[in-house]
């Protein structure tokens, strides 16, 4: 692929379509704010609400980075009950940026997913 910017083709990594060089050069001058975030619901819905609160008494947890911050939901599990796992983040992908991970620890196999920082959250997360 050719990087967007210099259009020069090299065998480098490419982020966004551009070679690192350009996009490490765009980044730092912010040139890139014309990449813009999928829009994420202020709010949860009545069904994602009921499944956060079943989530909190089991496998999830909200976290927060620092007082002024959004939460976030981060889900785990044994990857024997990935498929549970499965539903809750079609539940919360539209809050999510990347998708189920998995993680070995010793001998045994957790999967999890984490959402992006949301308002959506910081109500759950006060409680
Ligand atoms: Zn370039």
């Amino acid at each position: 692929m050719n990087c967007l910017r210099c259009l020069k083709l090299k065998h480098i990594k490419y982020v966004r379509g551009y070679c690192i060089y350009c996009y490490n050069y765009l980044r730092k001058y912010n040139k890139i704010n014309n990449i813009a975030k999928p829009i994420m619901p202020t709010s949860l819905t009545l069904n994602q609400e009921e499944v956060l609160s079943g989530l909190m008494l089991g496998d999830g947890c909200l976290s927060k980075r620092g007082k002024n911050g959004n939460a976030q939901l981060i889900v785990e599990r044994s990857t024997k009950d990935q498929l549970y796992l499965d539903d809750n983040f079609n539940i919360f992908k539209e809050f999510c940026k990347s998708g189920i991970k998995i993680r070995i620890r010793g001998s045994r196999t957790h999967c999890n997913f984490k959402t992006r920082n949301s308002e959506a959250f910081n109500t759950y997360y006060n409680i």
